[in-house]
């Protein structure tokens, strides 16, 4: 009896979409002679200045420099503070020690699972340059609250909007309003250039600085027409990487649509089935069910361990077994070893420490099949089921 016959074909958490468009538009930049960045990142830049209400925008090499640049354009570094969420990929905080300033945590709130802002004013010292809130699964924080907070206190924002393009606040896209706004273009984003990000800036000053972090700290002035005047990288964004980034751009509105409606499907469909599981007292944590603001970059559940006799770990490794990836984002940053090192309290956020433990995202991207979210849900629910403490 043959098994792979009838084992349902796998589905990773995320996968990657591009048409046959770019392939060919990549190939084309190949031929051309020129790789690196020249015209077609020009013209990205133009069309994301554009998409934003006419903002500067800057590309960079991913979105970790890009919110490293964004720092050292505020002109943040040894000495101050920067507020943050312990509930995000690690790359928010690295780079707020690696311009040499000291990440300050505030813990989550449990339905958005963003920074709560309502916590942040007890968390701000005569040393508190910055907030950097992160939109996670594409969700933004409350803009008018955070805006305020920032004004009242007198505070840069830094945007890691690394997972919100697309996302909007009152019906204004994420990055055509606010401070510093941060977006990454790695492979997983919803719009991405395979590894990328851009940064909006305010005016055309604060973007000569960007270019100038960008590359070496280069200025076209001096004796020989080049000057070095402050330390730079080199975090420039190839025509190779823009070109995809173009074509891209073309097809978001149909990849918004498509994840908009599998995020439905995914509430209406886990819903029935854990009520026909007869389930209904577990406390299964959906997402907020935001379909105004968020651009569902991800659809993560709060798996209820204390009422399981599993963990995580093997509540992912059955869901393999069904031909079902998922993923982690992401564990609470105060409990890497580093971050313990340098004598971060894991205690002193918990509300980020449960759902750093018991979140989980589920496969969610524009080329899954509506019969992929039926297949997800019940084998989640049969997992639940199983492993309910008695
Ligand atoms: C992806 C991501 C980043 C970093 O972007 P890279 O392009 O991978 O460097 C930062 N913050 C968050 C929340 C992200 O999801």
């Amino acid at each position: 009896m043959s098994t792979t016959e009838n084992t349902p074909p796998f589905i990773p958490f995320t996968r990657p979409h591009f048409n046959q468009e770019t392939i060919d538009a990549v190939a084309e930049v190949l031929r051309s002679g020129w790789v690196t960045s020249g015209p077609k990142l020009a013209e990205f830049e133009a069309s994301l200045s554009e998409y934003f209400g006419g903002r500067p925008v800057r590309c960079f090499a991913n979105g970790t420099a890009t919110m490293k640049i964004a720092l050292q354009v505020a002109g943040i570094g040894p000495g101050d503070e920067v507020i943050t969420t312990p509930i995000s990929w690690v790359a928010t905080s690295n780079v707020i020690l690696s311009v040499g300033a000291t990440p300050v945590f505030v813990d989550i709130d449990p339905h958005t699972r963003n920074i709560d802002l309502s916590k942040v004013a007890a968390a701000i010292s005569p040393k508190t340059r910055a907030i950097m809130p992160v939109y996670l699964a594409g969700l933004p924080v409350d803009m008018d609250q955070l805006y305020s907070l920032a004004k009242q206190y007198q505070l840069r924002v830094i945007e890691d909007a690394a997972q919100a393009f697309g996302s909007q606040w009152k019906g204004q896209k994420i990055g055509s309003i606010g401070d510093l706004v941060s977006f990454s273009f790695q492979a997983n984003k919803n719009l991405s250039t395979v590894e990328g990000g851009c940064l909006v800036l305010n005016n055309v000053d604060e973007a000569k600085l960007a270019e100038k972090f960008r590359l070496q700290g280069l200025t076209r002035q001096g004796m020989d027409g080049m000057d070095v005047d402050i330390l730079g990288g080199k975090d420039n964004l190839t025509d190779v990487n823009a070109v995809i980034g173009l074509h891209q751009l073309k097809q978001l509105p149909a990849f918004q649509s498509r994840r908009t409606a599998l995020a439905r499907q995914y509430f209406d469909v886990i819903r029935a089935e854990m009520k026909s599981a007869g389930l209904d007292d577990l406390h299964l944590e959906l997402p907020l069910e935001n379909f105004t603001d968020s651009n569902w970059h991800m659809f993560q559940v709060v798996l209820p361990l204390e009422q399981l006799n599993v963990d995580r770990a093997q509540v992912m490794t059955e869901l393999k077994d069904l031909g079902i990836g998922t993923g982690v984002h992401y564990p609470a940053i105060t409990g890497f070893t580093l971050y313990q090192k340098l004598g971060y309290r894991t205690d002193s956020t918990p509300i980020a420490q449960r759902i750093g433990r018991s979140i989980l995202t589920l496969p969610l991207f524009p080329g899954m099949a509506d019969e992929d979210i039926g297949r997800i849900a019940s084998a989640l629910t049969g997992i639940l089921k199983k492993h309910r403490k008695s």
